[in-house]
C-alpha cells in the first residue's frame, strides 16, 4: 500500500538501526520518551525497541487520551447516562474505564442508553433521529479530536437541534508535557513528538521544550521507520550537541498546524482553569469547556454531576505509568488483577494505553524472564 510498505521495509529499518548504533556513545543512557499512545502501540507491534541499542530506553508519556480521564469524570459521564430520557453516545474504550462504581457498560447493563458511536457526528444523527430524546455526546481526546467535536457543535447550533449536548474532556498536550518536565522523578533525553496532535497544532508549540528545559524533540510518524527515524534525529541532535524542535512526519504535519481547525476550536471552546488527569492530579489551564455561545449545548450545565474527585484504586500504578517513572510490567497486578477484559486503570482499557501494549504484544511475559 502506497505510504504505508515503505515506512514497514524491514531492510531499512535495520539500516536505520544501523545508524543509531553509529551516533550513540557506548558509556551513556539514553532515555527518549514517546508522547502519544499511537507511537507506544506501534513501537511493540513492530517490535521497534528490540531494534535499539541496550542503551538507548523508550519510556511511554501521557498522550493516550482515554488513559488520563480521572475516575470522577467516568462517575459524572454515568450520572448523566442515568438521567431519564438520556440517550449517551460515547467512544468504544470510553464504555470500559472503570469509575468508582462500574464503568458506562455496567450503567448500559443497569439499564441507562448507552451507545458507542465512532465520531461526533455519529451522535449528531442519533439526536436528528430522536427528537424526543436527550443525545448527550462524551467528548474526549486531545487536539486530535477536538475540532470534529467543535464542528459537530457548530452544526447542531446551525442546525437549532435543542435535544444534543456534550460533556467535554477534551485535553491539551502542553501543559501536561511541561508538568513532567518539572517533575524530579524523570530524567529524560529527548522527546518523540506526538503525530496526531501535530496535524492541528503544529510543531511550533513544542519549541517550549528545547528553548526552556533544553530537550530536543522530534514530532514523527507512526509506521516503524518513522519511529525509527525520530530516534536517530534525536541521537543526532544529542550527538551534535543541537536542540531543537523537528519535523519527521512532514508528509502529514505543517510546522504551523492546521488553521482551519485551530479556528473551529477557538470559536466553540476556552481553556478550563484547571482539569484533574488521572494520576497526574490537577494541571492549570490543561483541558478545554464550552464558550458561553455555546452553553446551551453544554451537557455539564444542563444536568447535576457529583463534581467530585476519587482516588484511584489502590493497587493502581497508572500515574506512575503515565509519567513514565515505571514501566507497566513492573505494577503489581499487571497481567494479573490487571487485564484488558477486567481492567483496574486506564492504561490497559485503550489499545493506546501502555498497558494493553505490552501485554497485548506479549512484552510482560519478556520482561518478566529478563528481570
Ligand atoms: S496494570 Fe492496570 S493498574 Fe497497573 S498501571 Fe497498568 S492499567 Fe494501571
Amino acid at each position: 500500500m502506497k505510504f504505508v510498505d515503505e515506512f514497514r521495509d524491514g531492510e531499512l529499518g535495520r539500516a536505520v538501526a544501523a545508524q543509531i548504533l553509529d551516533v550513540v556513545e557506548p558509556g551513556r543512557h539514553y532515555k527518549v520518551m514517546e508522547v502519544c499512545g499511537g507511537h507506544t502501540h506501534s513501537i511493540y507491534r513492530y517490535g521497534v525497541d528490540d531494534l535499539l541499542p541496550e542503551n538507548v530506553e523508550l519510556v511511554h508519556g501521557p498522550g493516550c487520551p482515554v488513559c488520563v480521564i480521572p475516575m470522577g469524570r467516568v462517575d459524572d459521564g454515568i450520572a448523566i447516562a442515568q438521567q431519564p430520557g438520556v440517550i449517551f453516545a460515547c467512544f468504544g474504550d470510553m464504555l470500559r474505564v472503570p469509575g468508582s462504581d462500574g464503568t458506562l457498560l455496567d450503567a448500559k447493563a443497569r439499564g441507562a442508553d448507552v451507545r458507542m458511536v465512532y465520531s461526533p457526528l455519529d451522535a449528531l444523527r442519533i439526536a436528528r433521529a430522536e427528537p424526543d430524546r436527550q443525545v448527550v455526546f462524551f467528548a474526549i481526546g486531545f487536539e486530535t479530536t477536538a475540532p470534529s467535536t467543535a464542528l459537530t457543535l457548530m452544526r447542531a447550533r446551525a442546525e437549532g437541534l435543542e435535544n444534543f449536548s456534550c460533556m467535554c474532556n477534551h485535553v491539551t498536550i502542553v501543559p501536561p508535557l511541561r508538568a513532567l518536565l518539572e517533575s524530579p522523578d524523570l530524567r529524560l533525553d529527548g522527546f518523540i513528538g506526538p503525530g496526531h496532535v501535530s496535524t492541528v497544532v503544529g510543531a511550533r508549540p513544542f519549541e517550549f521544550i528545547p528553548a526552556d528545559y533544553g530537550r530536543p524533540v522530534v514530532v514523527a510518524g507512526f509506521e516503524p521507520l518513522d519511529i525509527l527515524h525520530a530516534i536517530l534525529m534525536i541521537l543526532v541532535q544529542l550527538r551534535e550537541g543541537r536542540c531543537e524542535v523537528e519535523n519527521q512526519y512532514t508528509r502529514v504535519v505543517p510546522y504551523d498546524g492546521n488553521p482551519a481547525a485551530l479556528r473551529a476550536m477557538a470559536e466553540v471552546f476556552e481553556l478550563r482553569p484547571h482539569f484533574e488527569w488521572r494520576g497526574l492530579g490537577f494541571i492549570s489551564q490543561s483541558a478545554l469547556r464550552l464558550r458561553d455561545a455555546f452553553a446551551d449545548f453544554d451537557a455539564e450545565r444542563r444536568y447535576a454531576v457529583p463534581g467530585v474527585r476519587v482516588a484511584d484504586p489502590k493497587a493502581c500504578q497508572c500515574g506512575e505509568v503515565l509519567k513514565g517513572v515505571i514501566k507497566p510490567w513492573e505494577c503489581k497486578v499487571f497481567g494479573t488483577a490487571c487485564t484488558p477484559e477486567h481492567a483496574i486503570g486506564t492504561c490497559m482499557v485503550s489499545p493506546e494505553g501502555a498497558c494493553a501494549a505490552y501485554y497485548q504484544y506479549g512484552r510482560f511475559a519478556r520482561e518478566r524472564v529478563l528481570s
